[in-house]
């Protein structure tokens, strides 16, 4: 929809703005209202670059989009029957459980394959381990290759499907290759597009699962659900957003929670919503009422940090990771909430 400055187009203004959108396949409709008239683009309206040429003439104010600029990952696009499954659950049907270890640690990899059987016994559905770390400090322990031997052992050990974190095509090949089965898309990468499409391509012709954590500074929802849809546009639909806190950070949190933006994108795709409060509110303590907000928002699910001995742990789990029977009660309760949610009360 076009919307001038003026109450009006000249007779000279809708010949130039005829022209630029019949460049790109389309017409203008005016409807005349009492005051102002507005004009309305009929055809395919979603190319950038139409709507860049018209905003770039003086005497428009704004371009409204009236389609939707996401193809696949809209709620109302042709995709929005996909059902995502993984670890025996369907996204929408029951509520998803990812936790495991921030990091594994190569020297101490028992640590990780304890933990790994007390997720599953406390009830997650998919084991989380990072390989490879993003972190703010080059110092720190940025990950090892080693990593995903132990990562899939436990996958072997426990009979449950794996998350990673990949940062780049190297460690993505190397991710595919061990048969990790759900790729994580870290907040610093989520806008990455490059990165997005390779992924997209790359895990194509597989039935892989891909984790796309909220950047900490994507302005807008669409911004997020457009990361979403690189992944898709080049190959694969399997696609869940994961909102896990931005910044500035809440005083007091890791980051500003954002479980609460659950029924926003909900309203605009049908992507499964899989919320992390780990590094949302960034400790232990704050977990689980983070986790019990997020199914009441509406989420599908939680991607949780634990580890059977936080204070021996290495990356986030001394401070954020839950002990595995504060992750079981956490389950539970998250379980019943989601159980109040899908099954109101009679009144
Ligand atoms: C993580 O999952 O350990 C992690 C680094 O997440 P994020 O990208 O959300 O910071
Ligand atoms: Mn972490």
């Amino acid at each position: 929809m076009i919307l001038p400055k003026s109450h009006r187009l000249t007779p000279e203004q809708v010949i130039e703005v005829t022209a630029i959108v019949g460049q790109f396949g389309c017409s203008v409709q005016p409807i005349v209202g009492a005051v102002r008239t507005i004009y309305a683009i009929v055809g395919d309206e979603r190319d950038d670059l139409m709507i860049n040429r018209l905003e770039g003439l003086p005497y428009i104010e704004r371009i409204d989009r009236i389609q939707s600029p996401f193809k696949l990952m809209d709620r109302r696009s042709d995709l929005a029957t996909h059902r995502i499954r993984i670890g025996g659950v369907t996204l929408g049907e029951e509520l998803l459980v990812i936790a495991g270890q921030c990091t594994i640690d190569p020297k101490n990899p028992n640590f990780f394959f304890e933990t790994a059987a007390a997720v599953k016994e406390a009830g997650a559905h998919v084991i989380r381990g990072g390989v490879w770390k993003p972190r703010t400090n080059p110092y720190t322990f940025q990950g090892d290759n080693k990593s995903i031997e132990i990562l899939m052992e436990a996958s072997r050990q426990t009979g449950l499907p794996v998350d990673a974190e990949v940062m780049d095509e190297e460690q993505l090949q190397i991710a595919l290759e061990a048969g990790v089965h759900m790729l994580q898309v870290g907040a610093r990468n989520a806008l990455n597009y490059s990165l997005l499409r390779s992924i997209g391509r790359a895990v194509a012709r597989r039935d892989t699962i891909v984790l796309l954590k909220r950047s900490l500074h994507m302005g807008t929802l669409s911004e997020f659900i457009s990361a979403a849809e690189y992944i898709a546009a080049f190959g694969n639909p399997n696609v869940i957003l994961c909102p896990r806190g931005t910044s500035p950070a809440l005083d007091g949190y890791r980051n500003h929670p954002d479980e609460s933006i659950t029924p926003l994108l909900k309203e605009k795709t049908w992507a499964p919503v899989v919320i992390d409060p780990s590094h949302s509110v960034g400790k232990a303590a704050y977990v689980p009422a983070c986790s019990l907000a997020a199914v009441a928002y509406g989420a599908d699910g939680l991607c949780i940090e634990a580890h059977v001995s936080p204070s021996q742990g290495i990356g986030d789990d001394p401070k954020q990771a839950l002990t595995p029977d504060v992750l079981a009660e956490t389950i539970a309760q998250a379980k019943q909430v989601w159980s109040l949610r899908h099954a109101p009360v009679a009144r």
